[in-house]
């Protein structure tokens, strides 16, 4: 590690390793900072097939073509009475071979995009922590890191890189995180083994599934060896507030989910449950000068539609294209690192509207889709995580009067 880099990237998730990998393929000096020891765990498994385009372009396409994590060729839905959707097929959309993706062990994946970071000439260390940003006036200029043996050094640079996931230190510390008041969500989730598989091409599906009363949904995760990951989500005052341990109120949820508790028949729980919570937000600012916000430490919006990862390999690519050109023209204030933003935000606003759809029970998926077959394939665009071109968010033009129908249907019931 040495004293000055072109960029400190904080954080080796998939945000932080994209970003280092690019700026270090581009020649800048980089230091990669991760605080835990690298694989470790992290949630988040099921990717977007648009993750492809970022692979390819890290030059990992290969691996993730060669690696023994599960294809996942399709998406579908179970409703709160028990109706299975058919398998949205992302390659009867797109037959190319982008319209696939895969389900990894986060562990195994982010630390091949680690390695891949460290490959491109990033220096990547783990097990240090990163204390805090410096700043000189309004300009970050460096970090105070924690090393492995406990003791304490700064590192200067003219780029610092926040990818810190939901610890989100910059956001934190600048007091630019907002929570979304709709989105108070927890998860509980765990590994079970010998989970049912739906046969054939559809068997490595995440499956998404309501329980009857729409108070919350089960992801479905089918991993390797056999193990599936999975998870219940509910709105914090409904999920655990004044109800007992994790696995109680997972067995309990699990029983409004006959579609699940089928898949579960011979299967055997090998993991403790897990909570997740307070991870929907948004930043107010997501660059300044001399740092950006890239991935969860810009904002996450909800786990429903596996948006997470790719929206961090996509800011990442982003945020190094911005900082590569703008360490090129000695440019590197807000405005330059941070010229992407609005068209990213963009994109990712029309997975927020999907979600907010979702999470809209008088509004029902099927009976939209019935009414309106000519958007299906708009929105198998949406799920393949095709955002951010002009004509993506066609499908919100009959969408949203369907969706504000179904809200003021829902107003006036309660009066
Ligand atoms: C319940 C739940 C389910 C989800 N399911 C999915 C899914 O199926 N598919 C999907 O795509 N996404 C999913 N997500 C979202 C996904 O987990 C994240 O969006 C994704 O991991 C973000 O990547 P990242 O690189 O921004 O951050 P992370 O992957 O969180 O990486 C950030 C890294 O920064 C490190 N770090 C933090 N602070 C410091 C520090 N001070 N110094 C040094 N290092 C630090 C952390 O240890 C961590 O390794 C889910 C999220 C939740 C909450």
């Amino acid at each position: 590690m040495k004293d000055l880099y072109d960029c400190v990237v904080i954080g080796g998730g998939p945000g932080g390793c994209t970003t280092a990998a690019l700026l270090a393929e581009a020649r800048c000096s980089t230091l990669l900072i991760e605080r835990e020891k690298v694989p470790r765990f992290h949630v988040g498994e099921s990717l977007m097939p648009e993750t492809y385009w970022v692979f390819e372009r890290l030059g990992v396409l290969e691996k993730m073509k060669q690696s023994s994590f599960i294809k996942k060729l399709s998406v579908a839905f179970v409703s709160h009475s028990g109706a299975e959707s058919n398998p949205f097929f992302f390659k009867e959309h797109d037959p190319r071979e982008c319209s696939q993706t895969w389900q990894v062990e986060r562990g195994e994946f982010d630390k091949m995009l680690f390695d891949n970071a460290a490959e491109k000439g990033a220096d990547c260390v783990d097990e240090t922590r990163v204390l805090d940003v410096l700043f000189e006036g309004d300009r970050a200029v460096g970090v105070k890191l924690q090393l492995a043996d406990g003791s304490s050094s700064e590192v200067g640079c003219k780029v610092v890189v926040d990818a810190t996931g939901q610890q989100a230190l910059l956001a934190n510390r600048l007091g630019l995180k907002v929570d979304y008041p709709d989105l108070q969500k927890v998860a509980i989730w765990g590994y079970y083994h010998n989970a049912r598989r739906d046969p054939g091409e559809h068997g490595g599906a995440t499956i998404i599934m309501h329980t009857s009363g729409k108070k919350s949904w089960f992801w479905y995760i089918p991993l390797r060896e056999d193990i599936t990951s999975i998870g219940v989500v509910g709105e914090r005052d409904y999920l655990v507030q004044g109800r007992g341990a994790p696995e109680e109120i997972f067995e309990d949820e699990l029983v409004k989910c006959p579609a699940l508790v089928d898949r579960l028949m011979n299967a055997e729980l090998t993991s403790e449950f897990r909570v997740a919570k307070e991870f929907s937000y948004k930043t107010t600012k997501r660059a300044g000068d001399g740092w950006v916000l890239v991935g969860d430490a810009w904002g996450f919006i909800d786990p429903i539609y596996s948006s997470g990862v790719y929206f961090a390999l996509k800011s990442g690519e982003h945020a190094a294209d911005a900082i590569v050109a703008g360490l090129r023209m000695g440019d590197t204030s807000a405005a330059q690192l941070g010229g992407w933003l609005d068209d990213f935000h963009g994109g990712t606003k029309l997975i927020r509207k999907l979600v907010d759809a979702y999470y809209t029970n008088e509004f029902s998926f099927g009976r939209f889709m019935k009414a309106h077959p000519e958007h299906r394939g708009k929105l198998t665009d949406l799920l393949i995580g095709r955002i951010f071109h002009d004509d993506a968010g066609k499908i919100f033009d009959d969408m949203e009067p369907a969706l504000a129908e179904a809200k003021q249907a829902a107003l006036e019931s309660r009066l």
